[in-house]
């Protein structure tokens, strides 16, 4: 469960560690807890991006929803994550283009809808977010992530992607990286602005907000269902679970619909512009390396650096606030020192990070978990835009029954979900040994 008691952050040599977020502070003008007991048509349960937009969707179509948050919209991974707004579809490629190359069409269709709708978004509500349509780029670090990245690019551009292949000065990247996918569609923001705007955009629509609202409970009734908070109750006729990394609390929340992992995020100092275009990053694109566990750089307007990822901590539910530990922070740090040599001076001053859902497949899913309660999870590392997009297909199925096509492939018929192999501490540990071992043998 998500807390605004304890500090929200802690000085290390210089470096603060936030349980929020580096990109805003907290809003100052939280909606009031629910105390009462109301009736809607939809209740929403959790504001994060994905949330937000199933509410203003469905407001757009005359329903009357409310949207209950345990702490605020925009808490979570929403206004956390690494900015980077990404037409890349999730998974692999060449695999998918092998097996079920029909799915690998229907999944650049959607990444790059999603895109396309966070872009709609920014436009139609004004939000000022530093949005730069600069692409995002998938590094090689080693020889062997070269080869795997024309690959790649040759089967997304098969299946309809708009990529392009070359190397790093034809795609003016940082010189350690050898060269790598450019995904054109997209780019970087800063997330916590887009996803506060959404939530101003929320509050002056005609959806009640609640915030400070932790759900609960979720109880099917037949004829609706009931969600109970601390200091109240919403009777609605259909209830959307919303709430990411922690839908497992709910006990109506299908056995197994995802895994909650932390993801970590440091941020450099600002750094002169002609030292960073020195180091040949000159198309200031988006980077996320082709590791097992990838590392994402992100420089911003204020030429400050993000960097994320790397190691992945699965959690346990119940969530508590929490900061990334110091040893992720001390291994961000050396990644960005090894890739970014000549700025081995610049100081981080920054470090936070975020709970996401993590489903088995790596794919987002929306379904039914019971007669009138229905889950949309699982946008795992991709949810910048699709969260968004997924919420709204879901809110125009809810709305008019007609399921768009860009919601089919992740549509579960049944609420049946099978346990992860993978998202285990022991086997994304291995990935992270097998990622530095080939970057030693690479001398990176
Ligand atoms: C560090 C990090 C880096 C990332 N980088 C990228 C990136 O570069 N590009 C990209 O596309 N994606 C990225 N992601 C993923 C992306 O941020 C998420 O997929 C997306 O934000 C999910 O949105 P959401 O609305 O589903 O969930 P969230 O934003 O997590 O919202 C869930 C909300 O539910 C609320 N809640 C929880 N439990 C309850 C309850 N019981 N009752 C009421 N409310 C509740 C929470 O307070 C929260 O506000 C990253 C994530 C992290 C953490």
């Amino acid at each position: 469960m998500t807390g605004t008691s304890g500090p929200q952050s802690a000085e290390d040599a210089g470096t603060t560690y936030s349980t929020f977020t580096g990109w805003i502070d907290r809003p100052t003008d939280l909606a009031a807890p629910l105390d009462a007991e109301i009736s809607c048509d939809v209740a929403v349960v959790g504001g994060g991006l994905g949330g937000m937009s199933i509410a203003l969707r469905l407001a757009e179509f005359g329903a009357d929803v409310v949207v209950l948050d345990a702490d605020f919209c925009g808490y979570g991974a929403s206004s956390r994550n690494a900015g980077q707004l990404s037409g890349k579809p999730t998974g692999e490629p060449q695999l998918l283009a092998k097996v079920n190359p029909g799915l690998l069409r229907d999944l650049v269709r959607f990444a790059e809808g999603s895109v396309q709708f966070a872009e709609d978004m920014i436009k139609q509500l004004g939000i000022e977010c530093e949005y730069e349509q600069v692409g995002n780029v998938g590094v090689a670090v080693t020889k062997g992530q070269l080869r795997k990245a024309q690959r790649d690019a040759q089967a997304l551009i098969a299946a309809g992607a708009a990529e392009r292949y070359g190397d790093q000065r034809e795609l003016g990247l940082p010189d350690t990286f050898l060269g790598g996918v450019l995904t054109m569609v997209g780019g970087t923001m800063n997330p916590g602005m887009f996803t506060l705007g959404v939530r101003a955009a929320l509050l002056r629509s005609g959806v009640r907000v609640f915030e400070q609202s932790p759900v609960q409970s979720v109880i099917e009734t037949g004829a609706g269902a009931q969600v109970v908070t601390p200091l109240g109750r919403v009777r609605a006729k259909r209830v959307v679970l919303a709430n990411n990394a922690h839908a497992p609390e709910l006990g109506i929340t299908p056995k197994h619909l995802s895994k909650p992992v932390w993801v970590s995020m440091i941020e450099t100092a600002p750094v002169d512009a002609d030292r960073i275009a020195a180091t040949g990053w000159t198309s200031r694109s988006g980077l996320a390396t082709k590791h097992n566990v990838m590392e994402s750089y992100h420089v911003t307007p204020s030429n400050t650096i993000a960097v994320g990822v790397r190691r992945l901590e699965v959690g346990k539910n119940p969530l508590t606030d929490r900061t990334s530990s110091q040893a992720v922070v001390a291994d961000l740090t050396s990644a960005f020192r090894a890739r970014f040599p000549s700025l081995r001076d610049v100081p981080v001053t920054k470090t936070w990070g975020g709970w996401i859902a993590m489903t088995t497949t790596r794919l987002p899913v929306a379904g039914q978990a019971s007669k009138s309660v229905y889950y949309t999870v699982g946008c795992n590392g991709h949810g910048l835009g699709q969260a968004p997009y997924l919420g709204s297909l879901l809110a125009e199925y809810l709305a008019t029954d007609a399921i768009h096509h860009d919601l089919i492939p992740f549509w579960r018929s049944a609420p049946r979900f099978t346990r992860s192999l993978y998202l285990h501490n022991p086997v994304l540990r291995a990935a992270w040994v097998v990622d530095r071992l080939g970057d030693r043998r690479a001398g990176r």
